[in-house]
């Protein structure tokens, strides 16, 4: 399997190439040739396989440059009842007649991005033991990234995480989580400013590819393509949990914010799984459902992105959007670049409505989408304790709202669930006057010793630092 960049790059790489890469160098994204395609004879024989092996046989179709047993050994490795809470791993539960809860939040961080980090940290450190290379990860966290690539690399060989997040920023639970680790290889650094000063120090820091080269600096963001193929796993196995045989469709509603999550999804969609619509569910922070309501994609400014209180999804543009607009396209690279390089350079914007391609986007492609804002968010929180004794996570809750709008009789509905009320226990509070329970291996980390270091916000402080704890 060769794969190629969104905006035309001639040079075609191989999985473990653009394992360790982040953009393409025209700065693209990467995307395999081809989707691979699974018959129902291969379905069939998948729906019996526990979740290691599901994973093993999705991403060998993608991956040819590790020997077919070591890859089988990681998977084996990666998703385990210790790590994930249960044998299934992705547990499906039906809260109500055809809408189910797919259950991606029982990792290390209690959030969906577990389930791809988790693998992405033992890829690395086979691949680096491999090359005898060494990666520092320098990262930018608010929250639920920067603690699951800490939990997914902690220990492993070759590799150390530089994670910055603002100062007192991120919630009491998702601070112990990060601060409370020990592991010689994991740095927290609290930046006295906001998000995009953390941000604004990662682009410097690579923009510098002198200190780059010399200090081996890469990152684990939500465009990284081995990240999004661990995704395409759990759209089969929430799947095969929701039907009893292979003909019949299901839906799938996704809490998005990069659109990392749903672009899983449509990759899945595109290798035949038969999945009836993907719903692209948003917060008040809606350029996605914008777009796939009206055709027009308008990135964000700082002051018109919100803060709300399902934050995993505030961005103010979708990283991973340009790998569905270029299938969307026809895969056609120049027609990709005007969009993504004249239109939104220029104007910030693009528009599609008058574009043919863009009624495929429901059409063939299947999608639609759902906007969430707080107060819906409280009504569904609300709600769903009340008829069904459940609770769920703001981002989920998002999620169960864009579903109910959505919903095709005879087609189950499955609702993607992105992380654990615990982490986000405020708002829960504010919904329901008390405390979501919290899992036996958390209690009390607020009080745990505290390993973090605060730096300004300066670049040239971050690099000192590194550089300083690289031998
Ligand atoms: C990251 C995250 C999302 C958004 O996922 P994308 O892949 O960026 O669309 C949604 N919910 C939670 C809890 C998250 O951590």
């Amino acid at each position: 399997m060769n794969y190629l960049s969104t905006r035309g790059h001639p040079d075609r790489k191989r999985f473990c190439e653009i394992l360790l890469e982040g953009l393409a160098p025209d700065g693209g994204l990467y995307l395999p040739e081809q989707y691979p395609q699974i018959d129902t004879a291969t379905l069939a024989k998948w729906r019996k396989l526990p979740y290691a092996e599901l994973a093993f046989e999705i991403l060998s179709l993608y991956i040819d440059d590790i020997p077919p047993d070591d890859l089988k050994a990681i998977c084996a490795k990666t998703y385990t009842a210790e790590v994930f809470g249960t044998d299934e791993i992705v547990p499906l539960r039906e809260l109500e007649d055809g809408v189910y809860l797919e259950a991606l939040s029982n990792g290390p961080t209690l959030a969906f991005k577990d389930m791809a980090m988790q693998l992405l940290g033992n890829l690395f450190e086979y691949e680096l033991a491999r090359r005898g290379a060494e990666l520092n990860i320098l990262g930018a966290t608010s929250g639920d990234t920067g603690s699951a690539a800490e939990y997914a690399m902690r220990g492993k060989k070759g590799v150390r995480v530089f994670m910055t997040s603002p100062d007192g920023r991120m919630s009491p639970f998702q601070q112990a989580q990060m601060f409370s680790l020990q592991d010689a290889n994991i740095h927290n650094i609290a930046i006295t400013g906001v998000f995009d000063d953390c941000q604004d120090i990662v682009k410097a820091v690579s923009n510098d590819l002198a200190f780059k080269r010399k200090y081996r600096i890469g990152t684990v963001n939500s465009i990284n393509w081995a990240r999004l193929l661990a995704q395409v796993v759990y759209y089969f196995a929430g799947y095969f949990q929701a039907t009893a045989s292979n003909d019949k469709p299901v839906s799938f509603t996704v809490p998005s914010g990069n659109f990392g999550n749903v672009c899983a999804g449509h990759v899945a969609r595109m290798m035949g799984l038969p999945i009836h619509t993907l719903v692209v569910a948003t917060n008040e922070n809606d350029v996605l459902d914008e777009f796939f309501r009206t055709g027009v994609y308008r990135v964000r400014g700082a002051v018109d992105t919100h803060e709300t209180s399902s934050p995993s999804m505030d961005i103010s543009k979708a990283s991973n959007f340009e790998r569905f607009v270029f299938d969307l396209v026809g895969r056609d690279p120049a027609r990709l670049r005007k969009l993504f390089v004249d239109d939104l350079g220029l104007n910030g914007s693009f528009d599609l409505s008058a574009d043919p391609a863009f009624a495929q986007a429901a059409g063939r492609f299947g999608f639609r989408s759902g906007r969430s804002t707080h107060a819906d968010r409280l009504a569904t929180i609300r709600d769903t304790d009340k008829r069904f004794a459940t609770l769920v996570d703001p981002h989920t809750a998002d999620g169960l709202k864009a579903a109910r709008e959505q919903l095709t009789p005879g087609v189950p509905m499955v609702v993607l669930e992105t992380a654990l009320p615990i982490k986000f226990a405020a708002t829960l509070v504010e919904a329901l006057g008390e405390e979501p329970a919290r899992p036996k291996k958390f209690e009390g980390i607020e009080a745990l010793p505290k390993r973090v270091v605060k730096l300004p916000a300066d670049a040239e402080a971050v690099k000192a630092y590194i550089a300083e704890h690289c031998d």
